[in-house]
């Protein structure tokens, strides 16, 4: 089987990533607007320029992720999963424009050696579906996404792919349209 996972909120605990750059002086000039994203009280304007900012401070040198340095907040599933499946997993995100803020979170923990490869979708709304489509033509895969736009787009393009809900948290939204999972180890 082949497996497209989601990195934040589905590989990577978010919330507690968020909480470690509370800790990293060099993000001190976001922390206001980190703590109030992380507390859900962020306005969704602010949320999105915030999440551009970072990425184009981040680009141009404002930070870089050290070895190792988020592994503390990898979800404990996720390691056994990819030591089985890592050959035929792929790890897609999407983020910012610039792509560097999202590839430095992702090396610095490790897990693109343990994939088969990491796909990048540019911009925060762009879709997942023609990515994975330039990367396959068959459409016997498993997908995961926390956010149900993501399981659409992907939907869209492999109508007969496994698409899976990651609801992470207790109190994360579980989708009504697609199955839901709270781990990895629920996958076939
Ligand atoms: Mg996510």
């Amino acid at each position: 089987m082949t497996y497209f996972l989601d990195f934040d909120r589905t590989l990577l605990d978010f919330d507690g990533y968020l909480g470690h750059l509370l800790t990293v002086p060099a993000f001190s000039q976001f922390h206001a607007d980190i703590r109030a994203y992380r507390d859900r009280v962020l306005p969704r304007p602010e949320v999105l320029a915030l999440s551009v900012a970072i990425d184009e401070w981040y680009a141009h040198g404002g930070y870089q992720f050290s070895p190792g340095e988020l592994v503390a907040h990898i979800y404990p599933d996720v390691l056994p999963f990819l030591s089985v499946h890592g050959n035929e997993t792929y790890i897609v995100t999407s983020g910012g424009v610039e792509i560097s803020y999202h590839q430095g979170r992702i090396e610095c923990t490790g897990l693109h050696t343990l994939v088969r490869d990491v796909l990048y979708v540019r911009g925060r709304d762009e879709g997942k579906g023609p990515v994975i489509q330039q990367h396959t033509e068959n459409a016997d895969f498993v997908f995961v996404d926390d956010k149900e736009s993501q399981l659409d787009s992907v939907a869209e393009f492999f109508p007969t792919a496994k698409c899976y809900h990651i609801a992470r948290a207790e109190h994360s939204h579980r989708s009504d349209r697609y199955p839901v999972i709270a781990s990895l180890t629920e996958l076939p």
